[in-house]
């Protein structure tokens, strides 16, 4: 039966972080509350089998405690994953050894055994995780109906335990599904909330965050940044001439040839219309004004074929290189713009500094 779509690694490895950061969240809020509930169930110890009741309670005391090691970072080494199978582990025992202590208590609580299977889909984020989940409280309590019980009830415990198991696996299998699924959906969201839906390059309120996040870096350690404002020549021309369409086209070539042109470390977006802007971290000024050169060169190279003719455009750079006075990163994006005025009043399809 298999009912999960197909997930890919790197969305299997956000699961399972996503998974790891909630259990750690969840164990010491939730993990204290079963063990108090395990060892309230003495009370039952007591209804079915007064003479080993204080044995058997201790039995459930005992492995609550140690179940308690896995509910906070105890162990350092141990992920929130290990720690939520550990305390699976000790609980899942504590009940199974408290309860084979009593007399038909294998056959009388089996049902309450079986409970515990039904938070390992909680816990288990693949069905390799899920078996060493399962396994080690599943053999004991093989072992210990083979012990005690008559074969008709070892028969009826293992295909109860066995139906629970299987049950719980597929709760999982589902779980997974629907995380998945909330997870592509979440990814989406985050995708058309940073990125422009026309070129499919980031949007003007990414780079904001870029450039806020960049200006505080550099203003930290020191280092040099430049912000890049770059906007097409005469582009309402492009328009008015080819249409609306043909203009989308050439937008969208701008933008894949500037992005061609940069490094991984840059970050470039579309900062509105026919405007980019680029923040170029750890770079000095000359080595920009050599970056936009490149850049007015591979834009003014571009050909767009239109319908009736061959588009060409220009492309007119403004460069900011941080100064002291720039009191915020918006006092530096202004000066990027300032000089990417005057790059227009200098003509057109060329860079110019701010100052
Ligand atoms: P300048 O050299 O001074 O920048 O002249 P310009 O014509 O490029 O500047 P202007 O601000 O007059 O016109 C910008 C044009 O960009 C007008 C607008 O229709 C066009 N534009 C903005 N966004 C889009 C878009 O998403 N698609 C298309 N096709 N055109 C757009
Ligand atoms: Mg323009
Ligand atoms: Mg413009």
């Amino acid at each position: 039966m298999n009912f999960l779509p197909a997930i890919s690694a790197s969305a299997l490895q956000a699961l399972q972080d996503r998974a790891e950061i909630n259990l750690a969240k969840i164990l010491p809020r939730v993990g204290p509350s079963l063990a108090a509930l395990i060892v309230v169930y003495s009370v039952w110890d007591l209804l079915l089998d007064p003479a080993n009741a204080i044995q058997s309670s201790m039995t459930r005391v005992l492995f609550a405690g140690l179940a308690a090691i896995g509910f906070w970072p105890v162990v350092s080494s141990w992920t929130a994953h290990f720690r939520a199978t550990w305390s699976h582990w000790m609980l899942s025992s504590g009940v199974i050894l408290a309860t084979a202590q009593l007399d038909g208590g294998l056959v009388e609580g089996v049902g309450g055994i079986v409970l515990g299977l039904f938070l390992v889909p909680f816990i288990a984020n693949g069905a390799s995780h899920f078996a060493i989940t399962v396994t080690p409280p599943a053999l004991l309590f093989i072992l210990c109906s083979v012990a005690q019980c008559t074969l008709p009830e070892l028969a009826r415990g293992l295909l109860l335990y066995g139906s629970a198991v299987a049950v719980a696996f597929m709760q999982m299998r589902i779980a997974i599904a629907i995380r998945f699924h909330a997870l592509t959906i979440e990814r989406k969201l985050i995708r058309d909330a940073t990125h422009d839906a026309l070129t499919g390059i980031h949007n003007r309120g990414w780079l904001a965050q870029q450039a806020a996040l960049a200006f505080s870096a550099a203003r930290r350690y020191r280092t040099e940044l430049v912000y890049v404002m770059l906007d097409i020549d005469f582009f309402k021309r492009v328009n008015d001439t080819h249409g609306h369409q043909v203009g989308d086209e050439v937008l969208k070539a701008v933008a894949r040839t500037i992005q061609g042109t940069l490094r991984e470390s840059d970050h470039f977006g579309r900062f509105g219309g026919e405007e980019f802007f680029c923040i170029l971290p750890h770079t000095s000024k000359e080595t920009a004004m050599q970056c936009a050169e490149r850049i007015r060169q591979a834009v003014a190279a571009l050909e767009v074929q239109a319908a009736d003719a061959v588009v060409t455009v220009t492309i007119s750079i403004g460069l900011a290189p941080m100064m002291d006075a720039d009191g915020s990163w918006e006092d530096q994006l202004k000066r990027s713009d300032e000089a990417l005025y005057l790059a227009k009043q200098s003509g057109r399809n060329c860079a110019r500094f701010s100052d």
